[in-house]
């Protein structure tokens, strides 16, 4: 079973776009037998992308720290939920669940866990593979920065081709179908 750990905004954002886009992938993540791995919130796109996992029926993982582990913060559906002590060991437990990372709009929080999950693929400590989410153009600027840091030689190109990005849902879920094929022929 391929397990998708998502990072995404604590905030709906203010374009309707941001929380659809949570509300498809979470449906194709419960049509296609697979397992949300996520930050176990209940506000924002976070919770909206759990709430469509469980409106059908699939499997989530929600990893929270105590901090956040408050009622009206963390998500009151998700059976599975682990509480840890700390931001590095809910890191460590969401890599550790995970079998590829998405990235959906969000802010700090959501470009820490992403860059964390890129700069250790770069490293090779992971080869699990990135994906970002640029629903309604969120991350062109994000996209801008990256392909910068090649042109300025910061960035190798085998690198950046590390990130895929893409512009809609759909695309996003042929590819992580294909994820989940080469994950199946590899078991
Ligand atoms: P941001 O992109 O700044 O909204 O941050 C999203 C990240 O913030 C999440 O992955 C968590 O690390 C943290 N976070 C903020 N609020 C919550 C919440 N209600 N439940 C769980 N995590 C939260």
């Amino acid at each position: 079973m391929l397990s998708i750990c998502v990072f995404c905004g604590s905030r709906e954002g203010n374009r309707p776009e941001y929380s659809a886009a949570a509300e498809e992938l979470g449906s194709w993540i419960s049509e296609n037998q697979c397992r949300l791995i996520y930050g176990g919130g209940s506000t924002g796109i976070m919770g909206r992308i759990a709430d469509a996992v469980l409106d059908g029926n699939g499997q989530i993982v929600g990893v929270i720290t105590e901090q956040l582990a408050q009622p009206e913060l963390m998500h009151h559906g998700v059976s599975d939920m682990r509480i840890v002590a700390d931001m590095h060991r809910r890191k460590a437990m969401m890599h550790e669940l995970s079998d590829v990372y998405v990235t959906l709009p969000g802010a700090l929080g959501t470009m820490e866990e992403f860059f964390e999950a890129a700069a250790w693929a770069q490293l090779t400590i992971h080869a699990r593979p990135v994906a970002i989410l640029s629903s309604g153009g969120f991350y062109a600027a994000l996209t801008e920065l990256l392909d910068a840091m090649v042109q300025a030689d910061f960035l190798s190109v085998s690198c950046r081709r590390l990130i895929h990005v893409f512009s809609e849902t759909s695309a996003l879920c042929e590819w992580l179908a294909e994820q989940q094929r080469v994950l199946n022929q590899s078991a």
